[in-house]
């Protein structure tokens, strides 16, 4: 039973498989959803709900086409360096809603959305760091330092942007063990796939 407006009561109802359009940014996307109707009146029964979940799976698509960061790559990106919602995002020079909207399902600014995936990488974050550190308190210093210290040790120290470029030097500080190697060989493509992305 749902709430029928039509009928302005509780109604069996059925779910019907239609195409529906949504709109993002502009942009309609046509999915076919399950819309359910009232039994009694023949009305669709409008569940919102159900609604936003599609409205979610066009966002998705939205997403995908313009190489957007989903909202759990925002969570995670953040949650990297144990800040709060609000206090990374006036870091890295954003309003304190932002990182909240886009953490919640919100359609991101396409530079934004750059600037954001950028800090996903330790070296571009401890840039914007080290020039923001004035406005942190010491508990988020104490715990983004050992953030940065903890990719250090794995290896991940090489900055997106200029690493493509980067030419090998055979000095004895750069002798690394295989397991070193294998742990650098399998983060470089995963940067090299997020370059990609950003272009
Ligand atoms: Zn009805």
């Amino acid at each position: 039973m749902k709430y029928c407006y039509e009928c302005d009561n509780e109604k069996d109802f059925h779910f019907v498989g239609i195409d529906r359009t949504y709109n993002v940014k502009g942009k309609g996307y046509s999915l076919a959803v399950q819309a359910s109707f009232c039994d009694y009146c023949g009305q669709e029964i409008f569940d919102p709900d159900i609604d936003s979940a599609y409205q979610q799976q066009a966002f998705d698509l939205y997403r995908e086409e313009h190489h957007l960061l989903k909202p759990s790559d925002f969570k995670a990106i953040r949650e990297k360096y144990g800040l709060a919602i609000d206090r990374f995002s006036e870091l890295i020079g954003l309003g304190k809603k932002t990182m909240w909207r886009y953490e919640n399902g919100f359609i991101p600014d396409k530079a934004q959305n750059t600037l954001i995936r950028l800090m996903d990488n330790p070296e571009n974050f401890r840039i914007v760091y080290e020039e923001g550190k004035g406005m942190l308190r010491p508990d988020e210093i104490a715990r983004i330092e050992q953030a940065l210290a903890e990719f250090k040790t794995h290896g991940v120290t090489e900055c997106v942007i200029v690493q493509e470029s980067a030419e090998w030097t055979p000095e004895p500080d750069n002798i690394i063990s295989f397991e070193e190697l294998a742990l650098r060989t399998e983060w470089k493509k995963e940067a090299r796939r997020e370059y990609a992305a950003v272009l």
